[in-house]
């Protein structure tokens, strides 16, 4: 993603009433800070937000947690929900190479990943949030009853992914490789990535893992 400076955005961030600025002091506890016992529902890379936000705003009994690394990003996202105030999204900037320090065993219910970055160099291939590392990480927090889904237009990402899953004895469901032309497009949320490719002709796969 190509990233352009934005000033004051990593200030901004650290005092904005939405975004939590020391998540692994919540590991554990993420039901205080929503005030309630709603299921969890997380998406790392979550970029400018519009696909957590639309998520939260039609499912006001669930609670979602955007998580993005770079403030120059997340500010877009942390700028609508000053607008609009949902109390069930909060947003992390957050590398996700630690989220095993901010969730602890069975406290999330969901896992989106969208168009998370492709990492093509093979020696970078463990940075991928689908790879086996990543899956091993959210075995940790993920309940069994719950789900990783994942979106993508990179074929090459999607089929690294899918290899991954079931090495790791993953269970893959809902696997296309055309969305939108797919009877699991109902419902579905378009994310930022997601219009971009599409408009361009790329078709978009997504699949569904559990453990
Ligand atoms: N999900 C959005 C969408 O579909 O429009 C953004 C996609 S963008 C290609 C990937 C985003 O994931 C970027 O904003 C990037 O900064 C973020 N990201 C990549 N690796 C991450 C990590 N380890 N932890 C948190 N965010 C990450």
């Amino acid at each position: 993603m190509r990233l352009r400076n934005v000033p004051g955005a990593r200030e901004e961030m650290i005092a904005n009433k939405f975004v939590i600025n020391e998540p692994a002091e919540n590991k554990g506890r993420w039901r205080d800070v929503f005030g309630n016992d709603n299921p969890l529902h997380i998406e790392i890379g979550t970029g400018k937000g519009r696909f957590i936000t639309e998520l939260a705003k039609q499912n006001p009994d669930i609670n979602y947690i955007g998580i993005e690394k770079f403030s120059s990003v997340l500010i877009r996202a942390v700028e609508k929900q000053e607008e609009l105030e949902l109390p069930n999204l909060y947003f992390l900037r957050f590398d996700a190479e630690d989220i095993e320090e901010i969730f602890e065993k069975d406290e999330v219910d969901r896992i989106y990943l969208n168009f998370s970055d492709p990492w093509p160099k093979d020696r970078h291939a463990k940075r991928r949030l689908t790879s086996r590392r990543f899956l091993a990480r959210y075995k940790n927090f993920l309940k069994q009853s719950g789900y990783v889904a994942f979106k993508t237009d990179n074929k090459s990402l999607f089929d690294f992914s899918l290899e991954e899953i079931e090495n790791a004895g993953w269970i893959l469901s809902d696997v296309t490789y055309d969305l939108h032309n797919s009877p699991y497009n109902e419902g579905n949320i378009m994310t930022e990535y997601e219009e971009r490719f599409s408009e361009m002709g790329n078709p978009i796969c997504r699949l569904v893992a559990r453990y």
